[in-house]
């Protein structure tokens, strides 16, 4: 006979969501929420937390909802203890995330796409999209809000802050000010990565792990005829045939063996390392060292083409040596011979700059070949990588050997196409200054988890110059005016400085918010030549938004100007926050770092005092989630078969520096 048990198991089929909601009305209508936030207005203790902004671009996520979990936590729990605090709710809304999710609503292809939304009139029809723009911002932060409340966290719903508001806008003009002052604001010509879709350049803080896909490509082993060796040649191996044409030397490292092997053509012999030698079955020769081979001249296949022609001028193609800092050279992986082609990478051209090579410029905006490039010229190097190839079959002294290679390839963070290298003039702040002060600014913050110190100092070790420049329209106009006549430039620091120098076109600006096309009426005078200067039309990096929220979006009823303008005192009461908590994987390259720039040359110090990482939310079964897997959850629809107590359970006993598993049959277990 079964015992019986003592207490009736629980009814698990409780419809808690229902119960919740009900709940959450009854909050709401009764004022309770109202009576929370203002239960320690007249304290004398703050707690100052500070919301990273959440992107306002989409419905929010069932990851969001955790970290949303530990700010309400961190925040009731200092309102027990007694402290005044601010409720506030941040919302992320310029950049290029917003301006894709529109184009794709419009069914936009491109920037020619954009600059024609209202035929014929470029002004009307970036001041269409930017409406558009604002428009999903605003649609979401409403949909975000909604969310937020059903997840019973309580914040100044009302009076939360946007990135997009004037304040933020002119506060990151102030800074940027700061830096021109501190002659930290440059315009570079570099080679950037650039997505051809967006018709960007994207920085290196952009470039996430995550948005390296694996990706197979051609690689193509390329044979350079010496001059003046008959059948001799310099086999040379790359991924990206497509710069091939951008060729100007061939790197190698002086001190390390290289081989003089023969092919299976008879009388044919090849200059490459051993390693590659054995690989590719030749037959070794004779060994010499890599510095018997630099200065040695090659012929290129491309060489007849115009532009190069021009571009070459005088210079001959020459093996060189590489400085292993800037371009290391492989020895497993090729031939231990690198193509240079500084117009189509990053460590080419610093090699290029340092060696006074000639730069070749391959590609445009949407990474077709720019005109006197001959056949090439008007086709997409990348969509097209068979121009290269049918061309070097036809031209097969050139050509050694194709061989499909599969790799890690960087991606557009936002759009997902693969990238390219592309020399381009973008406006940077210049970093090297302020790694140190920005390391110890570092050393004075709590991180939880311990290793979170660690990881951001890595990042701070190895950060480049920051690319703040975008060539696109919505986002932070970039506040530099600069004159066509004799370069010179001018970084404004604000709306009213900007008043006192407007030449003309103050009329039509004034009234709109500082975004394109308006702002761009406003001239100014070159004070060096006395020309008109005319704004950059470049907008900015969507993390200069982000990091400037503890001097924009401290007011003292979260909605008026901020205290840091308009009584410091008041703001040093908020300034460092005390706590903030952000998914860590990221972010340190990303908000914290962007928040410790901007107040390392603003203040000299720490923007918050604790932070609290956690890792990464993931489905039951490990996997991230992806809707045709079958393993996403979306917010809603969370809420509604778990019921959001169940899952702030679940996000609360987490350990938070391991990642969370989030499906129903866990949400069953912890509901029992
Ligand atoms: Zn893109
Ligand atoms: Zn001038």
């Amino acid at each position: 006979m079964a015992k019986k048990a003592y207490f009736e198991p629980p009814d698990v089929k409780v419809d808690f969501p229902a119960l919740e909601r009900t709940l959450l009305e009854y909050w709401y209508q009764k004022g309770i929420v109202k009576k929370y936030l203002e239960k320690n207005k007249n304290s004398k203790k703050y707690f100052s937390f500070l919301d990273g902004p959440i992107t306002a671009n989409n419905p929010m996520g069932i990851h969001h909802a955790w970290g949303r979990t530990y700010k309400d936590l961190w925040q009731r729990f200092k309102n027990m203890q007694g402290f005044k605090q601010r409720f506030q709710n941040g919302f992320d809304c310029q950049g290029l995330w917003v301006e894709v999710e529109v184009e794709k609503e419009l069914g936009l292809k491109s920037k020619k796409d954009i600059e024609n939304l209202v035929e014929g009139n470029l002004k009307e029809s970036i001041a269409k999209f930017i409406e558009l723009c604002k428009g999903r911002v605003r649609r979401f932060a409403g949909i975000q809000t909604e969310q937020s409340k059903r997840l019973g966290y309580f914040m100044d719903w009302d009076h939360s802050y946007y990135t997009l508001s004037d304040e933020n806008n002119y506060m990151i003009w102030h800074f940027l000010k700061k830096c021109h002052e501190k002659g930290l604001i440059y315009k570079g010509h570099d080679s950037v990565p650039w997505c051809p879709r967006c018709g960007t350049a994207i920085s290196q803080h952009e470039m996430l792990t995550e948005d390296y896909k694996e990706a197979t490509h051609d690689s193509v082993y390329v044979q350079y005829p010496i001059v003046g060796r008959k059948n001799e040649y310099l086999l040379v191996w790359t991924t990206t045939p497509w710069t091939l044409p951008g060729n100007v030397a061939v790197a190698i490292a002086a001190d390390r063996d290289y081989v003089v092997a023969g092919g299976e053509v008879k009388g044919n012999t090849y200059y490459l390392n051993e390693y590659a030698a054995k690989r590719l079955n030749l037959k070794i020769e004779k060994k010499i060292k890599g510095k018997e081979l630099v200065g040695l001249k090659y012929i290129s296949p491309f060489d007849g083409l115009s532009g190069i022609k021009k571009a070459l001028g005088k210079y001959e193609h020459e093996v060189v040596a590489t400085d292993e800092k800037i371009l290391p050279v492989s020895e497993e992986e090729g031939t231990g011979l690198v193509h240079v082609a500084p117009g189509a990478g990053s460590e080419d051209y610093k090699l290029g700059k340092k060696l006074d090579l000639p730069v070749i410029e391959l590609i445009d905006e949407e990474a077709a070949y720019i005109s006197d490039l001959g056949e090439f010229s008007g086709k997409n190097a990348k969509k097209h990588p068979e121009i290269i190839l049918d061309y070097l079959k036809e031209n097969p002294e050139y050509l050694f050997d194709i061989v499909p290679y599969t790799h890690r390839y960087p991606a557009c963070w936002r759009c997902k196409t693969e990238l390219v290298w592309r020399v381009v003039d973008e406006w940077y702040i210049a970093m090297e200054p302020l790694r140190e002060p920005l390391k110890k600014v570092t050393q004075k913050i709590n991180w939880l988890p311990k290793f979170g110190l660690k990881r951001e100092i890595d990042w701070l070790d190895n950060m480049h110059d920051w690319l703040i420049s975008k060539k696109r329209y919505w986002g932070l106009a970039l506040p530099i005016w600069e004159c066509s006549q004799c370069g010179h430039f001018e970084v404004i620091g604000g709306k009213d400085e900007l008043r006192e120098k407007a030449l003309e076109g103050w009329e039509k600006f004034d009234g709109n918010s500082p975004h394109r096309p308006w702002v761009d009426e406003v001239k100014i005078k070159c004070e060096k030549c006395g020309k008109k200067m005319q704004r950059i039309p470049d907008v900015g990096n969507p993390w200069l938004d982000a990091g400037i929220v503890p001097f924009s979006t401290v007011s003292t009823d979260n909605k008026s100007e901020p205290l840091y303008w308009k009584d410091k005192g008041e703001w040093e009461k908020w300034y460092p926050a005390d706590f903030i908590t952000e998914s860590f994987p990221g972010q340190f390259k990303n908000w914290f770092y962007s928040l410790l720039a901007m107040s390392t040359v603003l203040e000299n110090s720490e923007p918050f005092k604790t932070v609290l990482g956690f890792a990464t939310l993931l489905g039951e079964d490990g996997r991230p989630m992806h809707k045709s897997w079958g393993n996403s959850i979306e917010f809603n629809e969370g809420a509604d078969k778990i019921g959001v107590d169940v899952m702030r359970w679940m996000y609360v006993r987490q350990d938070p520096s391991l990642n969370l598993l989030f499906g129903y049959k866990v949400a069953d277990e912890t509901r029992r």
